[in-house]
């Protein structure tokens, strides 16, 4: 991992010459004391304490000795205090603060009031204030100067680390609200320079550390700065907060830090960064296997950042197994990679390592955890041999059985070579270099976890698509996402079926009706004619009770014989209605082809029966000749009705 420093960072001028003063102004035959923390850096507090600066809040703390007024300055009432209590005053008030407290005093004097553009509990704001015996209005925000009163004169100052942008629409507001304003820009750039310079490194850098004190306002504005270029940004006061796991993978990390940092904590977190991510000299030693970043990679060679004095180079005979035509084929800058060391300090200088040889030794640790645990893994298929397939599994070589290429059986495996599947290993032998592999299994486990959530979500009565897998004598097998379900021959069609190929073919999508599941035993029963209504209903409408049809004589039996109306719907006339007379068999009287005049006796839907009669479609016939007769006959021919056609009258008494 590369580290780079922002441009600007840490101490500004202002508080590393405080800092500088109170160091200066040690002095062993008497106490010194800073009035309030000399910067918001616990470290540096607690490290001139060590030298014996001690913190207080008042300067009624103090009995005799010095007084290091800090940067952020104080007011002219502190200095009189000072003088009366015969302190010696240090004053390392910022000269950019002496210059806002000045112009602030002096704008009182003229008779202008006073307007502190900044935060009121600021230090440095207090510090102004007191120097216009708390006459100024401190204006934080657009509303607050929008706010004010009307006056006729206005002067202006800026605690310095005021963001220049919301200065300038303050100040925009209160120069519409009054004709004589004077303004003192009293901003320093040192806020600025080192945002701007975080914001540049931040956008370079794949991570950014910040330094400085929790309670520090400008670092944490540093920190949310960074945060707003999308990279991650972590705000720590200190070395120890530093945490391995976030420099996981990262290539490069920025640091930046607040203006009460000082340079010795910066330098810390440099250290322990570049301590963190920087392998472990001793074990780059011949044999060993440690983690690498890639960070050139060109045709025939891999240059890889080990954390080590020199780099590491990777050949191409070294790099994967089978040997690619390329180096780019296998990795690529930036890549976390495991090597193997074969030579740490070689003759020019720099480590030899090898991919392919510690891919192999973890390969079979990963193969072994992968068998124990069934866990699928990734192969290239290479070749095809007799029984199979090859394949490189972690670098090493693999063996798929052809009886386990898939869950049925493939005659033509060459399809495969160059493909990159999913499988389990099924038998491992490190000694005898043997990893047996089965993609068929892998597969089998898949499609009983499909199975299971297909079948929960399967219902009788639903309507499902899928696709035609394959044919029998039997039926028809659809796969409807994972799942074969079966048509039979007989829920094909609502006619009769003789070969499921007359209704479907393999690879149609058909939609079909769930006629039973069973998880279990993983069986489907599907129809495809119950999506339609049976056209017999429809047919039997149009036919009514008592009309006489002509009809084919279908099929005999011994107790009458069949006769097809219309297409689909047949009738039976009973045996007692073939003939007047009595027979023995249906031959006796028709014969299967015959076309023969029936009557309709009876419609039973729900048996989907339907009785019939050539008797009595013989005797209407006759009925209807009769009427005709009689409308042509005079009434005293001398033959009866009896003579002509009692026959029928007593069939049906
Ligand atoms: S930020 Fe600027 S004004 Fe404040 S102490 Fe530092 S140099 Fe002085």
């Amino acid at each position: 991992m590369k580290i780079f420093l922002a441009e600007h960072r840490g101490f500004c001028y202002g508080v590393k010459r405080a800092v500088d003063m109170a160091i200066n102004s040690l002095d062993v035959n008497c106490p010194v004391h800073t009035l309030g923390p000399i910067i918001h850096n616990p470290q540096m507090i607690s490290h001139l304490n060590e030298l014996g600066i001690s913190t207080v809040d008042k300067l009624e703390e103090i009995a005799a000795g010095k007084v290091i007024i800090r940067s952020h300055g104080v007011g002219p009432d502190i200095y009189d205090q000072a003088a009366s209590k015969q302190l010696q005053v240090v004053d390392a008030t910022c000269p950019h603060v002496k210059k806002a407290q000045q112009a602030a005093h002096d704008f009182l004097l003229a008779n202008y009031k006073v307007v502190i553009i900044g935060e009121p509990h600021h230090p440095e704001v207090q510090s102004i204030l007191a120097w216009t015996n708390q006459a100024a209005s401190v204006v934080e925000t657009p509303a607050e100067a929008k706010a004010l009163p009307h006056y006729s004169r206005l002067g202006v100052v800026a605690q310095t680390t005021f963001a220049a942008d919301r200065f300038q629409a303050i100040v925009t507001i209160l120069q519409a609200k009054c004709q004589d304003i004077k303004i003192e820009r009293t901003i320093c750039t040192a806020t600025d320079l080192r945002q701007q310079a975080a914001i540049n490194l931040a956008q370079k850098v794949d991570i950014m550390i910040v330094v400085g004190g929790k309670n520090s306002a400008n670092t944490a504005r540093l920190a949310s700065v960074c945060q707003d270029t999308g990279k991650a940004a972590y705000h720590i006061e200190s070395a120890n907060e530093l945490q391995p796991e976030w420099f996981t993978g990262v290539q490069t990390a920025g640091i930046t830090a607040g203006a009460s940092t000082p340079d010795w904590v910066i330098k810390e977190v440099y250290e322990k960064m570049e301590a963190l991510t920087m392998t472990d000299i001793s074990k780059v030693e011949n044999g060993s296997i440690i983690e690498g970043t890639v960070v050139g990679v060109r045709h025939d060679e891999v240059f890889v950042d080990i954390g080590y004095k020199a780099e590491g180079v990777i050949p191409l005979s070294e790099l994967a197994y089978p040997a690619p035509q390329t180096a780019t084929e296998i990795v690529s800058v930036g890549q976390i990679i495991e090597v193997l060391v074969l030579d740490a300090d070689s003759a020019d200088g720099q480590v030899n390592l090898s991919k392919i040889q510690a891919d192999r030794i973890t390969a079979w640790d990963k193969l072994e955890q992968a068998l124990t645990d069934k866990l699928p893994l990734e192969t290239k298929i290479t070749e095809v041999v007799k029984g199979g397939l090859v394949s490189s599994v972690f670098g090493i070589r693999g063996f798929i059985p052809a009886s386990h290429v898939d869950l049925r059986f493939v005659e033509d495996l060459q399809p495969f070579v160059g493909q990159t599947v999913q499988v389990i290993p099924i038998e491992i032998d490190r000694e005898k270099q043997k990893a047996i592999l089965s993609r068929k299994q892998l597969l089998a486990q898949e499609r009983a976890v499909k199975e299971k959530e297909l079948f929960a979500t399967l219902a009788v009565g639903q309507n499902i698509t899928g696709k035609v897998s394959r044919l029998t004598d039997f039926g028809a097998f659809v796969d409807v996402g994972g799942v074969d379900g079966l048509i039979h021959i007989s829920d094909l069609s609502w006619q009769r079926v003789k070969n499921p190929q007359e209704v479907v073919n393999v690879g149609d999508e058909v939609t079909v009706v769930i006629l039973k599941v069973d998880p279990e035993a993983k069986k489907l029963a599907l129809s495809l004619k119950d999506l339609e209504r049976d056209p017999w209903y429809a047919t039997v409408e149009t036919l009514a009770m008592g009309t006489v049809l002509t009809g084919k004589v279908s099929k005999l039996a011994k107790f009458g014989a069949f006769v097809e109306l219309k297409k689909g719907i047949e009738g039976l006339v009973h045996i007692s209605e073939i003939a007047e007379r009595r027979v023995a068999s249906p031959e006796e009287v028709v014969s299967v082809g015959q076309q023969v005049a029936v009557k309709i006796l009876a419609i039973d839907k729900e048996n989907k029966r339907i009785g019939l009669s050539i008797v009595q479609a013989e005797q209407d016939k006759e009925r209807a000749e009769f009427s005709d007769y009689l409308s042509t006959q005079a009434p005293s021919s001398g033959v009866t009705l009896g003579d002509k056609f009692g026959h029928l009258f007593k069939r049906e008494d």
